[in-house]
């Protein structure tokens, strides 16, 4: 055993084989793989094994696709045997909610490339998998690259393949303990230590033992998860081929072909996690022993389904344990805080996403930065609340109950919650306010009333009318919005200009002054669309979206100046946004100090009645607006302050639902949908926040070779949408003439100008005002046409007067 290596990877199963092949094949070859048993020996030798395209979340979706097209490339450059069968796919829909997500979720597939997909009858699903039941299903999606894998196979021949890269493995090694030192990291095994720079925790069931011995509380528990393989079915044997890997969702049963028998996997609704703190260092090749009593309603649902498992016995039992996260996507990237330790765990489906999990890992160490968008499975995404035990159990429980229980988009589920609340949140409640969660803080969505209770619902629901006044408030008189969700870093010291100044792509804001800041990474792609403050104090703020507290931090301290400190803000300081033509009324009865004569943008500090609050002038409504921050003691105080100064002109608090509508009517992109950091600043039109003149920020000769190329492909537009009792939501494909030429970022409806509104990025060639295209909105397609920016009130005289 050498004792130095480049990287070392924890973990030798289908993810740690996966991050090793993808670093050596890079050309990194100074690279090993250290594992405690044997390779396979954690959750991935009895897995079953199963591929398949579907996921809620298309950036997951789109690294199941890599990873499928990658199994017969390792195949082939290892040597070994994988056993693919790809059989084809078939999901089964059993509700008409389920089928009409379904139908969107195949126009999703399109938007993200994934074309090899159609929808089926259940007739046609039928002949396609005979020995399935269509009993009270709807409809289906089949899918050609599905099927399944021998998964001990595969685990080598990723192995293999990064050996024949000049990987090394190091297989009945335990990893004992890890030191950070000044140059990596110390791993001390149990056959001797090992100095590298980069340490890769991809060890499964262990990544919890993995985490904490670098002092790391990762927030993933494995749960238990039951599949039977059946003794042989005559019809099979009778059929001259395979029947496709079928996932029935409202039965909460996936099934393959398994010789002449059949593999029947069950997601329990009752489920049981097992070893939260990790499996025992001892455990082996075993497995727990079948529960059926917890599982039985589903066994029957499968036994329906598949009738022909009623006249056979059971020839295996399998009830083994595999990981979790919250939100159940894999925990990736460097964790903040220990530099070169980085995570490749909590793949819950790591035979269908291990691929793209070591692709995206690999060219993260490399060069600093994934190709793709991965914040759904950067590790960042998360805070120190989700350290705790039973966050961890009631989310990832939650995750594995519902992992085939259809999620709406309106819908807000209940695990882990509510955990942080802004003061004034009893009150708020007690006004009728209903909430939703951003990352651990609960927000508020709109004013029902009390009782009030949202219909889940693909399309508009039943909350229509209650966004709809509340936006008619704040474009006709005053709204008040909570906007504790906002992110908020203190900069200071000598070096906090300099250090802006690299931070971000945009010119500073003067004493006085605030203005929207880019930041973008070092391959010039976006990293942030921030909001900086100058209060002429020597300090500045950085302000942006809550959840992203984590992972901003991580860049600016990766990127950390002299002479600067940068601190977070977002337990300490919270806040209401004024919006409205009165909104300047109302601020000015609350203050002897001239804080109606801010200007646009401009910020400073002001007494609010008895508060001392920060107040900058500018608004995400397109209104004018104030955006008063406050110390978290002081929320209650603050809101009942702007409530009673508002009383006389009839302030209307809100929530976020009115804020999108309305921000979608100016044209005002938002992170996560139209800003990625999978997208450049000439796509998005950030690029006219960038200062060029300026020397030496992140970023710089990226944006500039992009400034000066041939322009980007493809560009941001705002559609007009002639839908129908539902609006866009994201990632619809958008249609010129029968082509794909792009696809939804964001949409919904407009309530002050009563119309159906979408962002979208379309190929240049189709983005003139005026051209006319078509988007699919919940299956069903619909005319739309490309409009100028900002519908609403286009001159921005609102907001600045
Ligand atoms: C019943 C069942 C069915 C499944 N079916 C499917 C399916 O159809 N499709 C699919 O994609 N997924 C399926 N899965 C999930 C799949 O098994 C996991 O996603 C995958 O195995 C995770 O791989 P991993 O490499 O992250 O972890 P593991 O396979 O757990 O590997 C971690 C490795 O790290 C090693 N290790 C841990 N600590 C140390 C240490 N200190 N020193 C050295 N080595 C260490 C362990 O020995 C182990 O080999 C199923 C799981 C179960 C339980």
């Amino acid at each position: 055993m050498k004792s130095h290596y480049r990287v070392v990877v924890i973990g030798g199963g289908v993810v740690g084989t996966s991050v090793l092949y993808h670093l050596a094949k890079m050309g990194w070859s100074d690279v090993c793989l250290i594992e405690r048993s044997v390779l396979t020996a954690g959750s991935s030798w009895h897995a079953a094994g199963g591929i398949h395209a579907l996921n809620a979340d298309p950036n997951i979706a789109q690294l199941q696709a890599y990873t499928i097209d990658l199994l017969s490339e390792i195949e082939k450059e290892s040597g070994q045997n994988i056993g693919l069968h790809m059989t084809g796919g078939l999901t089964m829909a059993g509700t008409p909610d389920r089928w009409e997500w379904l139908q969107s979720a195949y126009r999703t597939f399109q938007s993200i490339g994934i074309e090899d997909c159609r929808l089926v009858s259940v007739e046609e699903a039928v002949e396609l998998n005979p020995i399935m039941s269509g009993e009270g299903l709807l409809g289906g999606m089949w899918a050609d690259r599905e099927g399944y894998v021998d998964t001990t196979g595969t685990v080598h021949a990723y192995a293999g393949a990064a050996k024949k890269h000049g990987a090394d493995v190091i297989e009945h090694n335990r990893v004992l303990e890890l030191n950070q030192t000044l140059e990596g990291w110390e791993i001390v095994t149990e056959k001797g230590t090992i100095n590298c720079e980069h340490v890769v925790n991809a060890a499964g069931l262990w990544a919890k033992q993995v985490g904490r011995m670098a002092g790391i509380e990762l927030p993933v528990s494995p749960l238990n998860h039951h599949y039977l393989v059946s003794d042989t079915i005559p019809k099979l044997e009778e059929l001259d081929f395979e029947v496709p890997m079928t996932v029935d969702l409202e039965g909460f049963t996936y099934m393959r072909q398994d010789q002449k028998g059949l593999l029947l996997g069950i997601y329990e609704v009752d489920h049981q996690h097992w070893m939260m703190d990790g499996a025992p260092w001892e455990y082996g090749f075993e497995l727990q022993k079948e529960d059926t009593d917890r599982i039985e309603k589903e066994l029957i649902m499968g036994f329906e389904r598949y009738p022909d498992l009623q006249n056979v016995g059971v020839k295996t039992w399998v009830n083994g344990a595999f990981t979790f996260s919250p939100d159940g996507n894999p925990l990736v990237g460097p964790v903040p805080g220990k530099r070169g330790y980085w995570t490749a765990c909590a793949v819950m489906a790591g035979f269908l996403q291990g691929g793209g999990v070591g692709k995206s890992l690999a060219e993260w160490i490399i060069n600093g930065e994934p190709e793709a968008d991965v914040y759904g499975m950067d590790v960042a995404r998360y805070g120190v609340f989700a350290e705790n035990k039973q966050y961890i159990k009631e989310t990832t429980g939650q995750f594995y109950s519902r992992r085939f229980i259809m999620t709406y988009p309106n819908e807000q589920l209940p695990a882990g919650r509510p955990l942080k609340m802004a003061p004034a949140y009893s009150d708020m409640t007690e006004a009728g306010c209903q909430w939703g969660q951003s990352w651990d803080l609960e927000v508020p969505l709109y004013f029902g009333g009390k009782g009030f209770e949202e219909t889940p619902s693909l399309k508009r629901s039943n909350a229509f009318d209650i966004v709809a006044a509340e936006c008619k408030a704040v474009r006709e008189n005053v709204g008040l919005l909570d906007i504790s969700g906002f992110s908020r870093f203190e900069v200071s010291g000598d070096g906090a200009e300099a250090w802006l100044n690299t931070i971000f792509a945009t010119k500073l804001p003067k004493a006085g002054r605030s203005r929207l800041a880019v930041a973008l990474g070092e391959d010039g792609r976006l990293k942030g669309d921030l909001t900086l403050f100058n209060w002429g104090d020597g300090t500045y703020w950085i302000m942006g979206s809550y959840y992203l507290r984590r992972w901003h931090m991580r860049w600016f301290d990766d990127h950390m100046g002299a002479d600067v400190q940068v601190r977070d803000l977002g337990d300490e300081v919270c806040g209401f946004s004024l919006s409205g033509p009165n909104a300047r009324k109302v601020i000015e009865k609350l203050s002897d100090g001239p804080v109606g004569d801010l200007p646009f943008m401009g910020c400073g500090a002001f007494d609010i009645g008895m508060l001392r609050c920060k107040v900058g002038r500018m608004s995400v409504t397109g209104e004018l607006g104030y955006e008063i921050h406050c110390r978290m003691g002081d929320h209650i105080t603050l809101r009942k302050t702007l409530l009673e100064a508002g009383a006389d002109v009839g302030i209307k608090e809100i929530g976020f639902n009115a804020m999108l509508s309305l921000r979608l009517e100016k044209s005002y992109g938002i992170w996560s949908a139209e800003f990625t950091q999978g997208y450049t600043p000439a796509m998005t039109a950030m690029d006219r926040w960038i200062d060029f003149d300026k020397e030496g920020f992140v970023g710089r000769d990226a944006a500039l070779a992009e400034r000066d190329g041939n322009g980007p492909a493809q560009v941001q537009v705002t559609l007009e949408i002639d839908a129908d009792g539902a609006d866009a939501s994201g990632y619809e494909p958008i249609w010129q003439d029968g082509n794909k030429i792009g696809f939804v970022t964001s949409g919904g409806y407009g309530h002050t100008m009563g119309k159906s509104y979408a962002m979208g990025l379309v190929d240049v060639a189709s983005a003139a005002e005026g051209t006319d295209l078509t988007v699919h909105i919940v299956g069903v397609e619909r005319s739309a046409k490309v409009i100028a920016p900002s519908p609403y009130d286009p001159k921005g005289k609102a907001m600045r007067a």
